[in-house]
């Protein structure tokens, strides 16, 4: 059974059930033994999975939620947070390496990239360096010819050769992706082909491929691989027709490498840049995951929102999540001078996403210390560090720090007034505390 189904069959168990203690312990084996049938690790079931059994206990549910969604998002929540990054391909002109044992599926994977670019408008090319197996190069062709993109090869065995010649098709193309030699297993000699060619090619991105039937071997290959010749992610093909891909998925994971693509299908179209939040919402197969996840993200912000106000206090993560759950109620400004604030700073006001953006970056590259206690942050060299972390330059970070201490100003300000408090507070339905 794959995945995906075997996790919703264990979920829908538990609609019309008053969920307690024995309806969790159930939910826990039957997760359990999906993700064992599908090649996942026993370890890591045994861990994941009392994981979920703790929190889903003792975790309070969001107001208005019923326990089954409860459940669902915390085995969401453990899912995602286990997949770790989203993969946000380049659209830079770059040079992209495949590497794969036989039969993984690795040229579809290089036609189906090649379609990926190609469709972004991107000048792509296909380069065959499968030297070893016959009928490689011929087949890459096929699949260029299908994708609509060039392709290049040369009449050698020379994987090298073949490599230098590539490298110079960057002048001519956007992305070049070279399909390099696969082999039935692992060796030496394939890891020395590899460098050889990667050192001539000069790839910006180095991908594996494995395909799911693979299991918990996929998280072998990839370390094997990424040890030779270092990779930068994994494509993992075969996930539609699988039954082990989470053994597949969750060995590469634990393996430290990152997944990058999904191939599920022999098209060229079957090809998804893994993003944890869609691929677990997928598994989970829960109709208003969206909606629920929303409905938990804007209590907890209401609660941050409610607490920093209680407090009249802010610290650096309460002011973001305060930033952006202000965005959401419509421009910050004009909320406040409808309550009779006047005076507050234009540049606070007026946060853009993309500045959003780089004070999140910012506090996420705080210690937990300079988050909880702000005034950490006016010392200069902090400043420095956290910039170089989030790619900011220091003034930026400079400004994030000021905006953040106007911020607080304003709000010990608001707190004064009742007044207005009490105004905010209605507006908030009265979420906001005084
Ligand atoms: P290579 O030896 O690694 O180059 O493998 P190929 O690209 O020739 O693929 C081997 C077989 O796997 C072919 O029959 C492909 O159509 C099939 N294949 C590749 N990717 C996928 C996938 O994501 N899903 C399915 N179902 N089949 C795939």
């Amino acid at each position: 059974m794959d995945l995906g189904k075997g996790l919703r069959q264990a979920l829908a168990k538990l609609s019309g059930r008053y969920v307690d203690e024995t309806a969790v312990t159930e939910l826990v084996k039957d997760l359990q033994r999906v993700l064992i049938a599908n090649d996942v690790n026993v370890r890591f079931v045994l861990e994941w999975t009392k994981k979920i059994k703790e929190r889903t206990l003792s975790e309070k549910p969001i107001p208005g939620v019923g326990l089954r969604e409860h459940v669902v998002k915390v085995v969401y929540e453990e899912l995602e947070k286990f997949m770790g990054q989203a993969h946000e391909p380049s659209l830079a002109k770059q040079r992209i390496l495949l590497l794969g044992l036989f039969g993984v599926g690795k040229s579809t994977s290089a036609g189906k990239i090649a379609r990926y670019y190609s469709s972004k408008g991107l000048k792509v090319i296909l380069v065959g360096a499968d030297v070893h197996r016959p009928a490689a190069r011929a087949q890459l062709q096929q699949l260029a010819d299908q994708a609509h993109v060039a392709f290049f090869t040369l009449e050698t065995n020379d994987a090298v050769a073949i490599a230098t010649a590539a490298r110079k098709l960057s002048d001519q193309y956007d992305v070049v992706i070279l399909d390099s030699a696969g082999r039935s297993a692992f060796d030496e000699e394939l890891a020395r082909e590899l460098k050889d060619v990667a050192s001539v090619f000069e790839p910006d991105s180095s991908f594996l491929v494995v395909s799911a039937d693979a299991g918990q071997v996929a998280g072998k290959q990839a370390k094997q691989f990424h040890d030779a010749v270092g990779l930068t992610g994994v494509l993992i093909t075969k996930m539609d027709g699988s039954g082990k891909g989470g053994g597949a998925l969750s060995s590469v994971v634990e393996s430290g490498s990152r997944i990058c693509f999904l191939g599920s299908g022999e098209k060229l179209q079957d090809l998804r840049a893994f993003d944890p939040h869609a691929f677990a919402a997928s598994l989970l197969g829960f109709p208003d995951l969206k909606e629920l996840l929303e409905t938990a993200k804007r209590v907890s912000e209401e609660e941050n929102l409610e607490k920093a106000w209680n407090d009249g206090k802010l610290d650096y993560a309460t002011f973001l999540s305060q930033l952006k759950a202000f965005k959401k109620m419509g421009p910050l400004k004009s909320v406040m001078q409808m309550m009779g604030a006047h005076d507050l700073p234009d540049d606070v006001m007026n946060q853009s996403e993309k500045k959003l953006k780089a004070f999140e970056s910012a506090v996420l590259s705080m210690t937990l210390a300079e988050r909880n206690n702000p005034a950490l942050m006016k010392e200069s060299s902090r400043q420095a560090r956290v910039a170089k972390g989030a790619g900011m330059k220091e003034s930026d970070v400079r400004e994030l720090v000021q905006q953040f201490e106007k911020t607080q100003k304003m709000l010990k300000d608001v707190k004064k007034n009742k007044g207005l408090l009490n105004k905010l507070s209605q507006q908030f339905g009265g979420k906001l505390g005084g």
